[in-house]
């Protein structure tokens, strides 16, 4: 089979498989966006997964992002930032998203807010939230994070769309559950007292490994790689 095909072939399987664990949660497959992540792959078979009908699509590396962008240029591809953005490269990335899964500090959040500002728009970021506790993962610590609340959302710039999270490298899927299980409740609690701007409908979680687990546990964005790409050499 051709790469072409086996990307549609992948996709519409990751699609049902999607639609089956919204329908078991008591959800529908529409309330969960699935966001593809190219980063195992070229622009080429990044552009055969817009060809295939899927038009958000995520990067862990800014760099990535930015030679992905620019070779697909002219596509109408949805770009979302999913790892660590270090400061000095907001400049070159804000332009070219729809949004950053990776708000992982104040420091990256401010001078995202600034960045905007200068450039007159808004940013949707999601703050990302380290629920397993590895030391690796960035992120704000689920205890630390209802105080800063209010600081954040006097960042007039950036609009908080909800929380990212991922499950621990080790764990099994029982863990993961746990841990999304954990970032919903998080969510809940600071959506109860929030100010206003500020609404956290998303919860971006889970991954090829989780993915049913997160969305039986509330997630509305689903960050899916190698599950796309099996099949096809990297
Ligand atoms: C790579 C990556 C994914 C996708 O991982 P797969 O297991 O390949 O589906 C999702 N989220 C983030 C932040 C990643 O870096």
């Amino acid at each position: 089979m051709n790469v072409a095909s086996q990307v549609a072939e992948n996709l519409a399987r990751v699609r049902q498989q999607i639609a089956g664990a919204a329908a078991q949660a008591g959800r529908r497959a529409a309330d969960v966006k699935l966001i593809g992540v190219t980063k195992y792959v070229t622009a080429e078979v990044a552009r055969d997964l817009f060809a295939a009908g899927l038009f958000d699509v995520g990067e862990s590396r800014p760099q990535e992002l930015w030679k992905k962008a620019e070779a697909l240029a002219g596509e109408s591809i949805r770009w979302h930032l999913i790892g660590h953005l270090q400061r000095n490269k907001i400049r070159r990335t804000l332009p070219l998203v729809t949004m950053i899964h990776s708000g992982d500090s104040l420091r990256l959040l401010n001078a995202l807010d600034q960045e905007a500002a200068a450039l007159s728009r808004k940013c949707d970021v999601l703050l990302e939230v380290n629920i397993s506790g590895e030391q690796a993962k960035h992120g704000f610590s689920p205890a630390e994070l209802p105080a800063l609340m209010p600081q954040i959302a006097g960042l007039s710039h950036l609009r908080i769309r909800g929380l990212m999270g991922m499950a621990s490298l080790e764990g099994d899927r029982d863990r993961a559950r746990r841990e999304f299980a954990s970032l919903r409740e998080l969510r809940d609690r600071l959506r109860a007292n929030c100010p206003p701007p500020i609404d956290l409908a998303e919860l971006s979680m889970g991954m090829s490994g989780d993915f049913a687990e997160a969305i039986a546990e509330g997630a509305t964005m689903v960050r899916i790689g190698s599950a796309l790409f099996e099949g096809i050499a990297a």
